[in-house]
């Protein structure tokens, strides 16, 4: 899926080689790419067309960097905007002691996972967590939290006698303060769907027990009904944060983007696993990459924007429409391509370029082309017509190449030159537009 994702982009961005601005016009079709992914990735589809809107106010009218694709500079601002989105708020939780955590959600959605994932992490920055069981429908929950409890040698408040969740949380709070617990986790039940029964205890639980934060614990995987469920809870309970669980899933995270979108609470922290250490603060930026599927493509555009010099590159495009381009300018241009890496690492970065294998043997090609332009002098790189054949034995001779090599590149290097002549009338740039596509 994500190849076709990735190919799908390439040819709506194929339209906009050449531009020099990015308009309503000419994103059009790619937006459109755009929109597609987000809800191939399980976004609600409003929160797409609401990101997409988003998206062509910040891209329109920007200028588009000489060295990257109008369409690789899409990407980018795409992925920051939804970086910045996802990224909203701190995953900081309230900097107090007790600190009181109630942690709310569907039936699987982790909750009792998260919550000695949670207490675990937080008795590593100095708390002393405790965790109460409220989840009183299900046995196994309550077994669970204890058996979790017990591993971890956190202590676990139970009381299977009592369905009355408001007294348990009372009951709870008051065994953790008295044994000087200053975290404590309030593990609540879940249902297969929104129920309003449920939510009424939840929202009376919290007035009992005044928690400090109230955690929405949501699967990734979650489809379109995220934003219900993310609206419902927060509606009933005013949520402070979001957990996003099963991560280390293959799902393509959209959940987390309408969930934030919707109701703008923050996502802190997320699962990455069944164990009790995969959990971590929320980083919105891989997240962004997961849902679009074009993390290689962003990684490089930002490494073009560091390493390009876009005024040589802009220098080096005017040479070539002039046709006056020399050996130093190939050179020049070699250079600039190898910043980027290696060309095997470029490929496999570009969209569309799966199935190109580059092998050493043309990194090699590189080297040796460079060592050859690198021993004539720089008349000659300037004028290659008067590389004679005394002068071919030195520059060969100096890069340690034969006369052949050096005999082929410059042939190879005479008939691009000849090409780019013969492109400079009318006729020549519509070659070179269907060339381009
Ligand atoms: P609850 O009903 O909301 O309390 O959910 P549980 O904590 O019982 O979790 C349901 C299932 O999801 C269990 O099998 C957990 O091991 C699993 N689980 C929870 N968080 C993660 C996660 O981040 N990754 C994976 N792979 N599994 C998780």
């Amino acid at each position: 899926m994500l190849e076709s994702l990735t190919d799908r982009m390439t040819s709506a961005l194929r339209n906009l080689r050449g531009v020099g601005k990015l308009s309503e016009e000419n994103m059009a079709d790619a937006l459109k790419e755009v929109r597609t992914a987000l809800l191939s990735a399980d976004v609600h589809f409003k929160v797409a067309r609401q990101f997409v809107e988003d998206v062509k106010a910040a891209a329109t009218g920007q200028e588009v960097l000489k060295s990257v694709t109008p369409g690789q500079q899409i990407i980018k601002i795409i992925n920051d905007e939804l970086t910045k989105l996802l990224g909203e708020g701190s995953t900081a939780l309230k900097d107090k002691k007790p600190l009181r955590i109630m942690m709310v959600g569907l039936h699987g959605a982790g909750k009792t996972t998260t919550s000695a994932k949670l207490a675990k992490r937080m008795a590593k920055n100095g708390y002393l967590p405790a965790l109460i069981a409220c989840d009183v429908y299900r046995p196994a929950a309550i077994d669970q939290l204890e058996t979790l409890g017990q591993r971890e040698e956190i202590p676990v408040y139970t009381d299977r006698d009592s369905k009355d969740v408001p007294k348990i949380g009372r009951q709870g709070l008051e065994w953790a303060k008295a044994q000087g617990r200053d975290l404590i986790i309030f593990d609540t039940a879940g249902r297969l769907q929104i129920d309003e029964n449920l939510v009424q205890e939840i929202v009376k639980l919290k007035k009992e027990i005044q928690p400090d934060e109230i955690l929405l614990v949501a699967d990734s995987a979650l489809g379109q009904e995220a934003v219900n469920v993310a609206q419902h809870f927060h509606d009933a309970v005013q949520l402070t944060g979001i957990v996003l669980t099963k991560l280390d899933g293959d799902a393509r995270g959209g959940a987390a983007l309408s969930m934030k979108a919707i109701t703008n609470v923050p996502i802190k922290f997320m699962g990455t696993g069944e164990k009790i250490e995969e959990f971590d603060v929320f980083h919105p930026d891989r997240m962004a990459q997961r849902i679009l599927g074009m993390g290689d493509v962003v990684s490089l555009v930002e490494k073009a924007q560091e390493s390009i010099d876009q005024d040589e590159a802009q220098r080096l495009a005017e040479k070539m429409k002039k046709a006056d381009f020399d050996l130093e300018d190939f050179l020049s241009q070699m250079r600039q391509i190898k910043k980027l890496g290696s060309l095997g690492g470029i490929m496999k970065m570009l969209p569309g370029a799966h199935g190109l294998e580059i092998g050493d043997e043309h990194e090699d090609q590189l080297k040796h082309t460079e060592a050859m332009i690198l021993s004539m002098t720089p008349y000659e790189r300037r004028n290659p017509q008067i590389i004679n054949g005394s002068r071919r034995k030195r520059i060969a001779a100096g890069s340690g190449m034969d006369v052949r090599d050096l005999n082929q590149l410059l042939k190879q290097f005479g008939q691009m030159r000849k090409m780019m002549k013969s492109m400079k009338g009318s006729k020549g740039r519509k070659q070179m537009e269907r060339m381009a596509k």
